[in-house]
């Protein structure tokens, strides 16, 4: 059994990244610049955002972050994405989710130049990754498909369950891992809340994607001999000291054994999230997508 190590293959993409970004510089060019947008006082964005600024400024980008507070007015937030997607110094636009209860996420998303939609939720990018074409693939599901490609691990013919269904993170991987490519080929079953028959469907699988989000979901009476098991799921709970402890949607200490490949939580999927945003935000910057 073999434990996938998110956080050192982040790393070494960052140091790619970086490098990259001195050749950029070299040539005179600015570097890469990353705007975000942050409504409201959760705790858990704010995170998010100091997190995603500081990867920037390890890497080289520059970043801004827009705040505003939770009575903030779709209006507001919309002329301010329109003022950022007419900026030519700013190649990334990404808006933290979840907004203030009275915005339309929906709204918000669309209004994002899909050229600057460097998380890939707008229709146009969810839609050229449906079709196959060049796109910025969401964070989550671009880094499980990096995993498996510098991991070498066979894809090709395999039996694959996704668990969630979630526009962010099981339909897109279950989309890739589909598609005619390396890594891809696979064979995919999308398993979701009301799916039948779960713990016969996981035990047939050759790959298994936990993102449904519940604590040590899945067990050992779940998982084949030597299948490959990747755990998406942050459940998020605080201990006696105030910290907070993660834990993923697999039950590690007895599934591992059974694995020929795992990602643990934390350090399997989550950094590799983080540097997808990095992967995309480079790409807009080289326009590399669209020209
Ligand atoms: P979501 O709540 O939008 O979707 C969860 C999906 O799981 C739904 O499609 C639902 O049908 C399915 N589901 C729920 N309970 C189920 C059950 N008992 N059996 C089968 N299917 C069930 O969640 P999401 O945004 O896709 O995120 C999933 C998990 O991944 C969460 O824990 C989230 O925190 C985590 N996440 C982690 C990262 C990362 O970087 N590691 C990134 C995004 C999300």
């Amino acid at each position: 059994m073999q434990i996938i190590d998110g956080k050192k293959i982040a790393s070494e993409i960052k140091l790619e990244i970086a490098n990259e970004v001195r050749e950029i510089i070299s040539k005179g060019q600015r570097a890469p610049c990353l705007a975000a947008i942050l409504a409201g006082n959760d705790p858990a964005s704010e995170t998010y955002v100091n997190s995603k600024a500081k990867d920037c400024s390890e890497v080289g980008f520059t970043s801004k972050i827009y705040r505003f507070d939770e009575q903030v007015t779709e209006n507001e937030l919309i002329n301010k994405i329109k003022e950022i997607n007419a900026d030519d110094n700013i190649d990334g636009l990404i808006v933290q989710l979840p907004l203030p209860e009275h915005i339309s996420e929906s709204n918000i998303l669309l209004a994002v130049d899909y050229k600057k939609d460097v998380d890939g939720f707008h229709p146009q990018n969810a839609g050229r990754l449906m079709l196959g074409l060049p796109t910025y693939v969401s964070a989550t599901p671009c880094g499980i498909v990096e995993l498996f490609a510098r991991y070498n691990i066979e894809t090709s013919g395999k039996n694959c369950v996704v668990i969630g269904r979630s526009n962010i993170v099981g339909r897109p991987v279950a989309n890739l891992l589909s598609q005619r490519t390396t890594p891809g080929d696979c064979t995919v079953t999308i398993c979701h809340s009301r799916t039948k028959k779960l713990k016969e469907i996981c035990a047939n699988a050759d790959i298994i994607i936990a993102a449904l989000g519940v604590a040590e979901f899945l067990q050992a009476d779940m998982v084949k001999d030597g299948a490959v098991v990747i755990d998406v799921g942050i459940t998020r709970t605080k201990k006696q000291n105030g910290k907070y402890k993660l834990t993923g949607d697999v039950k590690f200490d007895e599934v591992a054994p059974k694995c020929s490949y795992i990602t643990p939580v934390p350090g399997g999927v989550g950094p590799m999230t983080r540097i997808a945003l990095l992967k995309n935000t480079l790409k807009a910057a080289k326009k590399e997508i669209y020209k």
